[in-house]
């Protein structure tokens, strides 16, 4: 058994499907994660990049019965920060050292939402400057909408396929939203010369450990530079969420679900950026750092304005509500010394994935 791991170290995409799913199935979950992050240390060292991500508003357009601030969800009060806002929370990022920021809102599309996120990706520039990063997670858009905000600034782009199994998709969203659409869209982001991620939640109602194993498969033929998983928590004011029961064991099952995805993901890929989302800390206070550990390498501190955090919840039980973006700072840097890593100040954290394509 042992040797699957070592194959899979030994270099990238060596196992085949079923090989993965044993993988991702590992009986012994420690070993799982200390060959993960093996890996993860031979490319890209004992250190964590840092994105500040401010939620910059929850209107969506869509209906994705997962998700807390759907359309149809009329318990949320709705909000969009102006441009003044956006810019500032951008250039505390900066001051704070991140490196990097990664803006994000429900989807929204049309000529006056391009208008709008091209104004504040200009301003950005203007007070951060060019080496400063700037993810965008702002769902599907046209081409056209990717290439303008690409030419404005923005570098990275973050977009969740969700899950690879086009049948779960469509049970999981109503009939206009396509699964085809979506993955276009990361070919049209690729094309436009950004950094392209994606992710998948795991633990989906009727999802299975070979689903989970094609979401990897999948990451590997997009040839995708990042990845942002993150396990489903039901929501309660969802059709996916509403009624459905939630123990601490689920929790728990649910974190270690999340962390044998980023293990095998690392594992299958190597050297792409892996988040620890923060839905790992939902499950547990230190949810983070174990998928840290488990082969992840960058952290999205929220530094939302407190007045808006509680709005953006796309799950239940969203932590560090409460505190300001400098308590968060702090607390991170206690945490991310206590398991051992570093953080990379003032850098934008490219994924080396990425610079390798680039270097040819
Ligand atoms: S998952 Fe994204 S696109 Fe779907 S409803 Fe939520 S914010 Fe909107």
């Amino acid at each position: 058994m042992v040797s699957l791991l070592e194959k899979a170290a030994a270099q990238p995409r060596a196992l085949t499907h079923r090989e993965l799913a044993e993988v991702l199935a590992w009986p012994d979950a420690s070993a799982l994660f200390n060959a993960a992050y093996d890996v993860k240390c031979r490319h890209v060292g004992r250190r964590v990049a840092f994105r500040g991500l401010v939620e910059f508003g929850n209107v969506c357009e869509k209906d994705c019965f997962y998700c807390g601030i759907r359309r149809g969800n009329a318990n949320v009060r709705r909000y969009r920060m102006d441009a003044d806002a956006i810019v500032r929370a951008a250039e505390w990022v900066c001051k704070a050292g991140y490196g990097s920021v990664v803006l994000q809102s429900g989807e929204l599309t049309g000529e006056e939402n391009a208008a709008f996120v091209e104004g504040v990706l200009r301003r950005i520039v203007a007070v951060a400057g060019d080496g400063f990063g700037i993810t965008l997670s702002l769902g599907e858009q046209t081409e056209e909408t990717y290439r303008r905000w690409r030419e404005a600034g923005a570098h990275r782009y973050l977009l969740r396929i969700e899950t690879s199994n086009r049948e779960l998709y469509a049970r999981l969203h109503p009939a206009d939203h396509s699964w085809e659409r979506r993955r276009d869209c990361l070919g049209a982001l690729r094309r436009c010369g950004y950094q392209v991620g994606t992710g998948v939640m795991c633990g989906l109602p009727g999802q299975t450990t070979d689903d989970l194993a094609s979401d990897i498969e999948f990451f590997a033929a997009e040839d995708v530079d990042m990845i942002g998983m993150g396990p489903y928590i039901p929501h309660p004011d969802t059709p996916l969420g509403r009624g459905v029961p939630w123990t601490p064991a689920d929790a728990k099952d649910r974190l270690e679900l999340g962390l044998r995805m980023i293990a095998a993901t690392r594992l299958y890929l190597h050297d792409v950026n892996i988040a620890a989302a923060t839905a790992l800390q939902a499950l547990d206070p230190e949810g983070r750092e174990k998928g840290l550990l488990a082969g992840a390498n960058v952290m999205m501190p929220n530094v939302t304005e407190n007045q808006y955090r509680a709005d953006y919840q796309l799950y239940a039980g969203k932590p560090c509500l409460d505190e300001n973006a400098s308590v968060c700072r702090a607390c991170l840097e206690r945490r991310i010394a206590a398991i051992g890593e570093e953080i990379l100040w003032n850098a934008r954290g490219d994924s080396p994935h990425w610079k390798s394509r680039l270097d040819g």
